[in-house]
């Protein structure tokens, strides 16, 4: 029996696992399962035909072959499911081979006790061949073709030259045909012929469809890699971007608190504690403290933002009740507001009963006092900042709405960079370290949250952010 792989299975020797050989191990079973579905057809059939249309069968040779058909499927698979685990390309496709012809040869020895070549379901021999087309190459579709003939000629010429008994399908057909050379030549021919026939065209299929199923297996194996060499990529970014974060946070660290020393120093000689600062020096030294107060801010808004992208990290997540905390962060800067300029009205509008989130309440805090510490900054004298809060669906939104410079059209998309500021917040004069934003994305992504700006330009902006609300 040929063994030839078919499609482009691997050669002996070379690892079985392909999809081609888990694909044809799955067929044979599958066969398996139909053979039994064939093999209770036969029983009823046999039991059914003499009963009901009173045509004679040779019974116990018919269910005696029905029988050897179930005593080798249990056969097959019981040797189908060792296979399975540990055999190569070519020994799955002799098993298959030689399950096809073992079918054939019980086909036709139910033929021979039923009438022979009179029988009408010699047919049924295109079956097997159209099953050989699913299981395996062309060549052994052709070979177990070629097999079914052999068998059938074998069989008409035996019984007609009286070499193996005839057996008739009395009260079906008892004209001793099977003894006509005329009739068994064309019967051959006509079984031959639509066998070959059946055979072309089952195995034209099912070569297109192995060709598109092997360029599937590529594109889908070319995919798997591209999705792999990405999320290697994303890997190695993540962990440079948690070198850098790591970095930053050391360095703002550092010089945070020499710094600070460095200000509560000149914050003395300002104060006059240590003598009279002459009024030239005095500028001098306000302009140095100015400066310095800069790079302090930059310092914790560093410190800040590597804080707020470790929340993500962070287990101490807990249920926040936003309106409680918008409530406590919008009062903090109106006394801050009062005793400072007092020029900007502070507006709140957030529902009285709780509106909760899951997540972490310092950094909660820190998004929203960057938003409101923006929007107090930009705003004009005598403008309005409001605060408020709303649940829609299983969404909370916070807002944070001014009347202030508004954002350029044109810096709008690149607002939340890190030390990105639009070029009227620098004419603006007001001191930033382009760092506010960036800390508040960090924090809206730690929860799940969106953040969106609308803006015009001369006539103010609101930032709202928008939570998934807590179950
Ligand atoms: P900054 O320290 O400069 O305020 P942020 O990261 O907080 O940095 O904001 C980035 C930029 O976004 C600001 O420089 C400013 O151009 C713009 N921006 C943020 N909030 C507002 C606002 N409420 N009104 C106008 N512009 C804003």
């Amino acid at each position: 029996m040929e063994s030839a792989s078919h499609g482009n299975q691997p050669t002996e020797g070379t690892a079985p696992a392909t999809v081609e050989l888990v694909e044809l191990r799955e067929r044979i079973s599958w066969l398996v399962r139909l053979r039994w579905l064939a093999i209770g057809s036969v029983i009823v059939t046999v039991w059914v035909t003499p009963r009901i249309f009173r045509v004679h069968l040779e019974v116990y040779p018919l269910y005696g072959v029905a029988g050897g058909l179930a005593v080798y499927n249990s056969l097959l698979w019981l040797v189908g499911r060792r296979l399975a685990a540990v055999s190569g390309a070519p020994v799955v496709t002799g098993f298959a081979n030689s399950q096809i012809a073992l079918d054939l040869i019980a086909l036709t020895a139910l033929l021979h006790f039923a009438g022979g070549i009179e029988n009408p379901f010699v047919c049924y021999f295109v079956f097997h061949i159209v099953i050989a087309s699913i299981l395996l190459s062309r060549a052994a579709t052709y070979l177990q073709a070629s097999l079914a003939i052999a068998l059938l000629s074998a069989m008409g010429t035996l019984e007609a030259t009286g070499s193996i008994p005839h057996y008739p399908l009395l009260g079906f057909m008892d004209s001793g045909l099977y003894r006509r050379p005329v009739y068994v030549l064309g019967t051959l021919f006509a079984t031959g012929t639509m066998l070959y026939i059946s055979a072309f065209m089952a195995t034209s299929i099912t070569s297109r469809l192995r060709r598109r199923e092997a360029e599937i297996v590529q594109l889908s194996a070319a995919l798997q890699a591209r999705a792999d060499d990405l999320s290697q990529a994303y890997e190695a970014l993540r962990r440079l971007e948690g070198a850098r974060s790591d970095y930053l946070n050391r360095v703002a660290h550092h010089l945070r608190s020499p710094l600070a020393t460095v200000e509560r120093m000149l914050a003395v000689i300002a104060e006059g504690r240590t003598g009279e600062v002459p009024e030239k020096s005095m500028e001098m030294l306000d302009r140095a403290r100015a400066r310095l107060q800069e790079v302090l801010d930059l310092a914790r808004d560093l410190l800040v933002l590597s804080r707020a992208r470790e929340v993500r990290r962070l287990a101490d997540r807990q249920p926040v009740d936003l309106s409680a905390l918008a409530r406590s962060v919008v009062n903090d800067f109106a006394q801050s507001l009062s005793t400072g300029a007092g020029e900007v009205s502070l507006l709140v509008s957030v529902p009285d009963s709780d509106v909760q989130v899951v997540g972490n309440t310092d950094s909660l805090v820190e998004l929203l006092e960057n938003l409101l510490s923006n929007a107090i900054k930009y705003s004009r004298p005598g403008g309005t900042v409001s605060v408020s809060l709303a649940r829609t669906g299983d969404r909370v939104v916070l807002a944070v709405a001014d009347q202030g410079i508004g954002i350029p059209p044109e810096d709008k998309a690149r607002i939340f960079d890190e030390f990105y500021r639009a070029t009227n917040a620098k004419e603006s004069g007001k001191e930033g370290t382009g760092l506010g934003l960036t800390i508040v994305k960090a924090i809206a992504d730690a929860h799940g949250a969106q953040v969106a700006v609308e803006s015009e330009q001369g006539r103010g902006t609101t930032f709202r952010v928008s939570f998934p609300a807590a179950p």
